[in-house]
């Protein structure tokens, strides 16, 4: 039962879209949903989001199962029957698999409706940017849907096929894009003096931001600032450059505890923006709450994995998930599952959804369905 899932995973595998620009994968799941007459089926929900609504025959509350669109900016290596056919473009995040797996659990729904309530499986566009959950939030249509309770899943390579990872509170960590503009003006390089650079401002920021003052975070919490880049004038060894822009990625457990670093990196850039006589900019890009696990959800989950292998993870995830935007509103959880050992790395070009998730997850989903609704009424 779950061939026309994998099937699907597929066919999406094998054209891939960009953030922002799944209008394709759209409309492969609408074709695919369908078939299945589910009682509605929203379009175009903040920009390319599709939800897909089946009510069971009792009135209840309602559940929203998420999986992302988009697929990456990266070249794929491997040889499969149904590889990317986008130069560049590759689902390498296993968004492809999260997709199949909701396919699952709508195929199942489409066969036995739940008792009460109504299942919502949204296909959201633009995780990987930071701005597919807050454009889909914000969607005047996303208003009737009213979840109860909200669930996803990311896929995590590296451990068992199948192995849940469960936190309670943060699951995933805040993060956002920094990009520090600094402009002086360029001069001869036999007189620097007469020109304004932003080089030692570049300098200092850089150190003062990699080395974040202690306290800043509660004991034991990751919180760090990772400098990706910076670009200070140019190879021209007749001028004292005049421009500078730093890039740097702010981490965290906490939102409150982002608020406090994006003060501190603030007031840094401010400071030595003004002992270098320099004019600064500070724009935010990729931007990340924290994923905070309700603990009923958890529990929930929990439950209907039964007494399936279970890891229970000590810290949060580093990386950033925009699921985020959703668990700030409503209850709910993000949790992990095993893609295997010998899967490699998310975001790596050899990277490849296991299809052998897709019935497991896709069980585990329609178990949790059973259990849920009642406790969020
Ligand atoms: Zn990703
Ligand atoms: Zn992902």
């Amino acid at each position: 039962m779950f061939e026309p899932a994998i099937r699907l995973r597929h066919e999406l595998h094998r054209y891939p879209e960009l953030s922002g620009k799944e209008q394709g994968t759209a409309r492969r799941l609408v074709q695919f949903f369908c078939a299945f007459q589910p009682d509605s089926i929203i379009e175009q929900l903040g920009g390319n989001g599709v939800a897909v609504v089946f009510r069971g025959k009792e009135p209840g509350p309602t559940l929203l199962l998420r999986a992302e669109m988009d697929g990456l900016p990266i070249s794929e290596t491997i040889q499969t029957t149904y590889c990317s056919s986008r130069t560049g473009v590759a689902h390498k995040c296993g968004h492809d698999g999260h997709m199949a797996i909701l396919a699952a659990v709508g195929c199942h729904l489409a066969a036995k409706r739940p008792h009460e309530g109504t299942i919502v499986l949204l296909f959201q566009p633009a995780e990987e940017s930071g701005m597919g959950a807050n454009a889909v939030l914000r969607d005047a249509k996303f208003a009737a849907i009213k979840p109860h309770s909200v669930f996803a899943l990311h896929n995590i390579p590296g451990l068992p096929l199948g192995e849940l990872v469960l936190k309670k509170g943060t699951f995933a960590c805040a993060s956002r894009g920094m990009v520090v503009g600094l402009h002086g003006m360029s001069a001869h390089a036999a007189q620097p003096d007469t020109g304004r650079s932003p080089a030692l401002a570049v300098s200092e920021i850089v150190q003062q931001l990699t080395r974040l003052p202690q306290g800043i975070a509660p004991a034991g919490e990751n919180a760090f600032v990772t400098v990706v880049g910076a670009t200070l004038g140019e190879k021209a060894f007749g001028i004292a450059p005049g421009r500078a822009e730093i890039w740097a990625t702010l981490r965290s457990e906490h939102d409150a505890t982002m608020a406090k670093m994006i003060r501190y990196s603030e007031q840094v850039v401010q400071a030595s923006a003004l002992a270098g006589k320099l004019n600064f900019s500070i724009d935010y890009e990729d931007i990340f709450s924290a994923t905070v696990n309700s603990s009923t959800a958890v529990d929930l989950v929990r439950q209907a994995h039964g007494d399936n292998p279970l890891r229970i993870a000590e810290q949060p995830f580093r990386w950033s998930e925009d699921f985020g935007q959703f668990t700030a509103r409503f209850p709910g959880a993000l949790f992990g599952m095993g893609a295997g050992t010998k899967v490699a790395d998310l975001h790596q070009p050899e990277y490849d959804f296991p299809d052998m998730l897709i019935p497991e997850a896709a069980r585990l989903f329609m178990r949790l369905i059973g259990h849920c609704p009642a406790q969020f009424a």
